[in-house]
């Protein structure tokens, strides 16, 4: 099977063809971190304008690294959501317009079904497994029976790991996005602060992190009253240390409780260099198998969403010249 992916969900936009769900031909991303960094974050209008702009030639691309000619594709999977949605309807619109001009079938994905199958394309999963999924706006726990289901066991109540991440980071001054710069300067400091864990109630897999973004305003705020004096080096090192403990220990319950001996790391926080190590040492202790895929399949990309639109694809389930995108499309 020859799959054409298109994402277009945030702020890259990403083609890519993917053979027989695994092996990826070419997978295209064009980032516009550039044109948001200067307003702090991913100004929306902006986004859509540089999608519309982008999406014909990476798309070209696409086809062109990949050495293929539209008439080889089995299918087009487009990411339907969730995401921003004047960013979405691009790729669902560029999708569903190649779709017919080249009569292809059309495959919707959802946009955190791709972060969990950028790991397919690292080693074919196996079942039953668990998935901690970690982004820009999503902090979830999902396990999997099977290809294509997804039971959501535990999620964030506020913010996502990624956003927390990056407000820390605008208040340490570093620029958008935060999260690799918080990642740089922990491997450099020591975790000094005591900074706080959120358990939530005894048996929950859920997440909270705006109590710990809070935490470090207030410990940079009170610092300065007192005449303390923490480096960005131990703030981001502290902060981490608390981001890391919660995420694994949380998951290596999750994955003593449903029994499962396969665990996936996705999402653009899967990045994350102490995230990495930390959950490679415990799994390796409890001898679970880990999969991370490789930065560039962390980050959103299209190849992720042709590896998750194959199994659509093959299972039948195909969408049709009504697709829209959807901002808040749900998993399960
Ligand atoms: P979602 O996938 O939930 O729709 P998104 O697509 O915007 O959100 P991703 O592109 O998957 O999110 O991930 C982007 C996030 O990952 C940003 O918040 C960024 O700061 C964070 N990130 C990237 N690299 C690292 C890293 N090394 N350490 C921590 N965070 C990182
Ligand atoms: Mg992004
Ligand atoms: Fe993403």
């Amino acid at each position: 099977t020859l799959i054409l992916g298109i994402e277009t969900s945030c702020d890259e936009t990403s083609a890519a063809v993917v053979k027989n769900g695994r092996e990826v031909l070419s997978n295209i991303v064009s980032s516009q971190i550039d044109s948001h960094k200067r307003f702090g974050g991913v100004v929306p209008e902006i986004a859509s304008r540089h999608h519309v702009e982008q999406v014909t030639y990476i798309v070209e691309e696409a086809l062109e690294t990949a050495g293929i000619t539209p008439d080889e594709l089995d299918a087009i999977a487009v990411t339907e959501g969730p995401g921003l949605v004047g960013a979405l309807l691009i790729g669902v619109n560029a999708a569903k317009a190649l779709a017919f001009a080249w009569n292809k079938p059309l495959v919707a994905v959802h946009h955190i079904a791709g972060h969990i199958y950028a790991n397919h394309i690292v080693d074919e999963l196996t079942f039953p497994l668990l998935s901690l999924v970690v982004s820009g706006g999503h902090t979830e726990l999902i396990y999997m029976k099977d290809h294509v289901s997804y039971e959501v066991i535990g999620e964030t109540r506020d913010d996502a790991v990624g956003e927390a991440y990056d407000k820390v980071a605008r208040t340490l001054g570093l620029p958008y996005p935060g999260g690799p710069h918080i990642d740089r300067l922990a491997q450099i400091g020591e975790p000094v602060i005591n900074l706080p864990r959120a358990w939530l109630e005894e048996g929950s897999y859920d997440f909270s992190f705006s109590g710990l973004k809070s935490a470090v305003i207030n410990t940079l705020h009170n610092a300065k009253q007192r005449g303390e004096s923490w480096s960005n080096e131990e703030i981001a090192a502290s902060f981490q240390a608390s981001v890391v403990d919660v995420l694994v220990t949380k998951t290596l319950k999750a994955v003593e409780e449903k029994g499962v001996e396969r665990l996936v790391l996705a999402g653009g926080v899967a990045a994350n260099k102490g995230l990495r190590e930390a959950l490679t040492a415990a799994c390796e202790k409890v001898g679970i198998t880990l999969t991370i895929p490789p930065i560039a399949l962390c980050t959103d990309n299209a190849a992720m969403i042709a590896a998750a639109g194959t199994f659509l694809f093959n299972k039948g389930c195909l969408a049709d010249e009504r697709l829209n995108g959807q901002a808040g499309l749900k998993l399960e």
